[in-house]
């Protein structure tokens, strides 16, 4: 059923790059067959879910959404899918994205725009951007085409595209979930987690992704906890911190409704609201859109038209010539100004006064959490700064674009879990979201809390 709908659903969506519908009746069978053993089943046993197509799946092609991996078929597989694999999850097919999880909208991929399956119910009826990177995850779950996806997390792209499309997503702890096999944008920010119709689905789901793994320096070691059976939406005797200077100039008022609205939520389900200060606020996006460039342009130097993918080899050409060529033609816009940006903060004339002073605006930001960990156990924000945008909208001006991270990017920053949750709508009837952010391996406070809110 799953694969029917992903078929019929697809065209108008463009949620999936490639659809995978006989390996999905595969691993249903192997389910079924495991089933009838008697066998124990996994905690995913057939459920039908997305992977971003940032995930090395074998034998199916890989390409972060980008020209410079088109015909990219790993031959190995990320932790993370394997890890769904062995709980029984089945895969549909591979998720549309922004190119190398570069953006906010899902608008610079390669293989095209998502469209989100909100629309406004009143006035200008234009297609909706999905949030971004993780756009074809979003789409595909709000759409019900799967029942939920794989999403990946730098600056906020499993909690905005969540937002926008009226569905939960969690980043966990940094660590909490391996890296190996996924394609790397900035490795200290990057990190894998579920998007999903309701918070006990994302709850399960991260139970089947998580975990330590050796292959992954940065890997937590850490039991899993059953956050699924520690679901409770009785928060008697938690503070809730309410930081005042996430109160910013550009927010939508429905926004800011919304937000009272969820403390509100959360007072009835028993927690204490209390306002906290987390000053370097402002600073966090700025050093974000330093630290997730330099990053990535040391990443990305990989693709050089001989290990990956594409390779573009002009006559007479020497290797110069070829990487130029191949880098050229394979990246996109977006992809580019992130590598000019990169190397620019990196290089030596500017490395202190750039990349040097984001390092240290980034120790300031996870102080001001530690710091606000002694008065509240979970903070309460909202996703975004405003409901779903057009497509095209802010294609044109990154600076725009840039700015829907606000909120999200310094939980990123300081590697603490978050999570966005439907929390009501706009005047237009588009779907809002809150945003709880948690204490370092606190998963449980924060999926506790989403639970009051949903
Ligand atoms: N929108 C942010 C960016 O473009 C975050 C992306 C992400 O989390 N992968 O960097």
């Amino acid at each position: 059923a799953h694969n029917d709908a992903v078929a019929a659903a697809n065209e108008a969506l463009n949620a999936f790059i490639v659809t995978t519908p006989e390996i999905a009746l595969q691993a249903a069978d192997l389910v079924d067959a495991d089933r009838e053993a008697g066998k124990d089943l996994g905690r995913m046993a057939g459920v039908p879910i997305g992977m971003k197509d940032l995930f090395a799946t074998r034998g199916v092609q890989t390409t972060a959404a980008s020209h410079i991996l088109e015909g990219f078929t790993p031959q190995y597989e990320s932790t993370v899918s394997h890890n769904l694999w062995s709980e029984g999850a089945v895969m549909l097919g591979k998720l549309n994205l922004d190119e190398f999880a570069m953006g906010s909208s899902n608008e610079t991929s390669h293989f095209g725009n998502v469209a989100n399956p909100w629309r406004r119910a009143r006035g200008d009826n234009a297609k909706l951007a999905p949030g971004g990177s993780s756009g074809g995850s979003s789409a595909s779950v709000a759409a019900r085409i799967a029942a939920a996806a794989t999403g990946t997390d730098t600056g906020g792209s499993i909690r905005q595209p969540a937002a926008f499309t009226g569905i939960c997503g969690i980043k966990p702890t940094y660590g909490r979930c391996s890296r190996w096999g996924t394609v790397a944008f900035a490795s200290s920010l990057d990190q894998a987690g579920p998007m999903a119709r309701s918070v006990e689905d994302c709850a399960i789901m991260l139970e089947a992704m998580a975990g330590f793994d050796a292959k992954d320096s940065t890997s937590l070691d850490a039991p899993v906890p059953d956050w699924s059976a520690a679901l409770d939406a009785d928060l008697k005797g938690k503070r809730v911190g309410i930081p005042r200077e996430y109160r910013m100039e550009g927010t939508d008022q429905a926004i800011l409704d919304l937000w009272d609205k969820g403390a509100d939520m959360l007072r009835d389900a028993g927690a204490q609201i209390v306002d906290i200060s987390l000053p370097h606020t402002k600073y966090a996006l700025p050093a974000y859109y330093i630290v997730a460039p330099a990053e990535a342009s040391s990443n990305l130097a990989r693709y050089d038209g001989v290990r990956y993918g594409l390779r573009d080899l002009p006559e007479g050409a020497n290797l110069q010539d070829m990487y130029a060529a191949t880098r050229a033609d394979g990246f996109g816009e977006e992809v580019k100004r992130r590598i000019l940006i990169g190397t620019y903060v990196l290089s030596a004339g500017f490395y202190d006064a750039y990349y040097t002073q984001a390092m240290k605006v980034r120790t300031l930001v996870q102080r001001d959490f530690a710091e606000a960990w002694h008065d509240c156990d979970v903070v309460l924000t909202p996703t975004t700064p405003t409901a779903a945008f057009a497509l095209g909208d802010k294609s044109d001006d990154p600076l725009a674009m840039y700015l829907n991270d606000v909120f999200a990017v310094p939980a990123s920053l300081a590697g603490l879990p978050a999570m966005s949750v439907p929390g009501g709508q706009d005047a237009d009837g588009l779907p809002l979201g809150l945003h709880l952010i948690g204490q370092q391996m606190d998963e449980q406070g924060v999926l506790n809390a989403a639970l009051a809110i949903e």
